[in-house]
C-alpha cells in the first residue's frame, strides 16, 4: 500500500477547502488549488476561520493552527500537481470541467499517483475513462461540512485496482474519517437516497403542501433530522443539487429522480443557496 506524503486538492470551494484542513490537520503537506487567486484566498480564509474557531473554544492551540495552515500550499496553476502521491478533485459538480482536469492530472501527476474525486453523482468510470491510468482512479466522497462529517464514501470502478482502493481507505481513515464502500451507480449510496427526498421536500414547497418551515420542522421533529431538508439543499448549494439529480435522472433513466422545476427556476435566478446568501432562505 502507498504511503501519501503530498495530497493535492483541485477546487477550493466549501468541500476542496475542507478537505484541505483534514488532511493538513492530519500531518499530511497539501498543494490546494483553484482557477483564479481569489478563490484561493476564499478557501484558505474558510480553514483559517475553522481552525481559529477550534482555537477559541481552546480545542486546539495557535501554534497547532500556525502548523496546520502551513502546511497548506495556496496555488492557482495546476501544474503544481506534478509533486501530488493523491489528488482529490472538488471542482464545480460538471463533467466536461472533470473530465479535463483528469484529463491533465494524467499528464502531470508522477505515474504512482491515485487520482480521485469527490463528486456527488458522476459515475467515477466516466472520469477514469479520460485518464491512461484508470486502475488508480477512484471516489473519494467527502460529506460537508468535511471537519465535522465522519464519513467517506469510497466508490470503486471497474477498473479501480485492490492498491488504490486500500491505498485510499487507509488515508480516509489516517484523516480521522470512517469509509463507507459504494459501487459505481450514478449518486452512489449517499445521494441515491438524500436527494429524492430533498428533491421531494422541494415538490412539497411548490405543490404548496407546507410552507419552508413546516416542511423543515417536520423532518427535523418528526423524523429527528438535525436540519429540515431545505436548509439542507441550501447548505449543499442549490445548483449542485440540480447537477446530481440530472446525473441520477439521464444514468439511472427513471423519471422518479426528475428535478422539481422549481428548483431549476431558484438556480436558474443564481439562487444557488447559502454560498449566494439566498436560496430557500435568506442567509
Ligand atoms: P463550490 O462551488 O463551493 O466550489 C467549487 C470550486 O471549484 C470553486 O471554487 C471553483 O472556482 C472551482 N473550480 C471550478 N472549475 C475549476 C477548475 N477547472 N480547476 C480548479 N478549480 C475549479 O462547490 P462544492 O460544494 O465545494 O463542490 C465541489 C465538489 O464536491 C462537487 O463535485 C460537488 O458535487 C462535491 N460535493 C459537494 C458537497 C456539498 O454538500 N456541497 C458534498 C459532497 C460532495
Amino acid at each position: 500500500m502507498a504511503t501519501v506524503t503530498t495530497f493535492g486538492v483541485i477546487g477550493a470551494g466549501q468541500m476542496g477547502a475542507g478537505i484541505a484542513q483534514v488532511a493538513a490537520a492530519s500531518g499530511i503537506q497539501v498543494i490546494l488549488q483553484d482557477i483564479s487567486q481569489e478563490f484561493v484566498d476564499r478557501g484558505m480564509a474558510t480553514i483559517a476561520r475553522n481552525l481559529q474557531r477550534g482555537v477559541d473554544k481552546g480545542k486546539m492551540a495557535e501554534e497547532e493552527k500556525q502548523a496546520i495552515l502551513a502546511r497548506v500550499k495556496p496555488v492557482t496553476e495546476i501544474s503544481a500537481m506534478r509533486d501530488a502521491d493523491f489528488v482529490v478533485e472538488a471542482a464545480s459538480e460538471n463533467e466536461e470541467i472533470k473530465f479535463k482536469i483528469f484529463a491533465q492530472l494524467d499528464e502531470l501527476c508522477p505515474p504512482h499517483a491515485i487520482l480521485s474525486s469527490n463528486t456527488s453523482s458522476i459515475p467515477i468510470g466516466r472520469i477514469a475513462a479520460r485518464t491512461r491510468r484508470p486502475e488508480k482512479v477512484i471516489g473519494m466522497h467527502f460529506m460537508n461540512p468535511v471537519p465535522v462529517m465522519k464519513l467517506v464514501e469510497v466508490i470503486r470502478a471497474l477498473p479501480t485496482s485492490e492498491e488504490t482502493f486500500r491505498t485510499t481507505v487507509a488515508l480516509a481513515e489516517k484523516m480521522g474519517k470512517t469509509p463507507a464502500v459504494a459501487s459505481d451507480f450514478p449518486g452512489f449510496i449517499a445521494n441515491r437516497i438524500l436527494l429524492p427526498m430533498i428533491n421531494e421536500a422541494i415538490f412539497c414547497l411548490y405543490q404548496g403542501v407546507g410552507d419552508k418551515e413546516s416542511i423543515d420542522t417536520v423532518m427535523q421533529l418528526g423524523m429527528n433530522h438535525p436540519m429540515g431538508p431545505l436548509a439542507l439543499a441550501d447548505l449543499i448549494g442549490l445548483d449542485t443539487c440540480l447537477a446530481i439529480l440530472e446525473t441520477l435522472h439521464r444514468g439511472l433513466g427513471d423519471p422518479k429522480y426528475r428535478p422539481c422545476p422549481l428548483l431549476r427556476q431558484y438556480v436558474e435566478s443564481g439562487w444557488l443557496g447559502r454560498k449566494t446568501g439566498r436560496g430557500f432562505y435568506s442567509y
